[in-house]
């Protein structure tokens, strides 16, 4: 089957033929039809978090097709153990030994990957393949993170990528307002922002208006987490939805001080995502997608990597 191959930390995907995966036990193979890109793709291919292997087929957004025709949705959270203490306690995005698709087994931007069965999300509707993807990790993540946030009214979100497009429609829908804040000067996704319904849009080295309840950082850039304490009120909270941050400055205690509260996100529960895969279809949620073939993924991942994306980044399976 044809897949993109990370063959060396650094260097660009290759388009190789490799022998299609053979379902073990407890395992479905799917054809796939689509599969997101997540900065999470691109942390790995950097090396800024280590592929636990070579070569490895990235991928973790998965739409595509079982044999016997049910279209389903592969997340990142590919299998936990469920016996570990995290597992127990039903927070199996904590488990102790997790497979995690196309990080720790081989994912979807390939012709065909195996999943395990009790870990995948039938997908219904009419929206295609490419449309959906988005769902499965910006999408089921994002949720999770806006969980943390404890019903907040005045939701801020740092970083206004492919996580936040999704995320404002479902804040939105839940009578939020939110204040999207962009790299500095970045007026073309603070415009698209408020045309998606932000009550106000900046940059991120900019305060908001007025006090917000919470802010998520989608960026992985560590200098916004002082910038997001600043920007919370009392007893605020700021949540870090990404895998990955560079390192965060010191800063004075006092913007911490007050009950604010700075925690993380990681991963997701089957939990988290049957209940985003509900609410998308309730509101509707609409993605924003540029399609890519398999043969061009380097482009998608360097349009990723420069911030030039509206929404998504998909590739297509043909
Ligand atoms: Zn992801
Ligand atoms: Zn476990």
């Amino acid at each position: 089957m044809r897949c993109a191959l990370l063959e060396k930390v650094g260097s660009p995907l290759v388009i190789a033929d490799v022998k299609t995966p053979e379902p073990k036990k407890g395992e479905v193979p799917i054809k796939v039809g689509a599969c997101s890109l997540c900065r999470t793709d691109l942390h790995i291919l950097d090396g800024e978090l280590k592929p636990p292997k070579l070569p490895l087929i990235l991928g973790h957004q998965v739409v595509g097709t079982t044999p016997d025709g049910q279209r389903v949705g592969v997340p990142w959270l590919g299998k936990a153990c469920g016996h570990c203490p995290f597992c127990k306690r039903g927070e199996e995005n904590l488990c102790d030994a997790p497979t995690f698709t196309g990080c720790t087994k081989d994912g979807g931007f390939a012709e065909y990957m195996v999943a395990d069965e009790a870990f995948i999300f039938p997908l219904e509707g009419s929206q295609s393949d490419a449309q959906l993807a988005p769902l499965l990790c910006a999408g089921m993540i994002g949720y999770r993170s806006l969980g943390f946030t404890e019903g907040a009214k005045k939701l801020g979100f740092f970083g206004f990528g492919a996580a936040a497009h999704l995320l404002i429609q479902v804040a939105l829908y839940q009578e939020r307002e939110v204040f999207a804040f962009t790299r500095p000067g970045d007026v073309k996704t603070q415009a698209h922002a408020k045309k998606l319904g932000a009550v106000w849009a900046g940059g991120s080295d900019e305060p908001p208006p007025e006090d917000l309840d919470a802010v998520i950082i989608f960026a992985p850039v560590g200098d916004l987490v002082p910038q997001a304490l600043k920007a919370v009120r009392k007893g605020g909270i700021v949540v870090c939805a990404g895998i990955h941050m560079s390192d965060i400055p010191s800063f004075p205690y006092d913007i911490l001080w007050e009950e604010r509260r700075l925690c993380s996100v990681a991963n997701l529960t089957r939990k988290d995502g049957e209940e985003f895969l509900k609410l998308a279809a309730e509101i509707p949620i609409q993605t924003e997608v540029t399609e890519y073939p398999l043969e061009k993924i380097n482009e998608a991942v360097e349009a990723l990597r420069e911030g030039k994306l509206q929404g998504s980044a998909v590739i297509t399976l043909s």
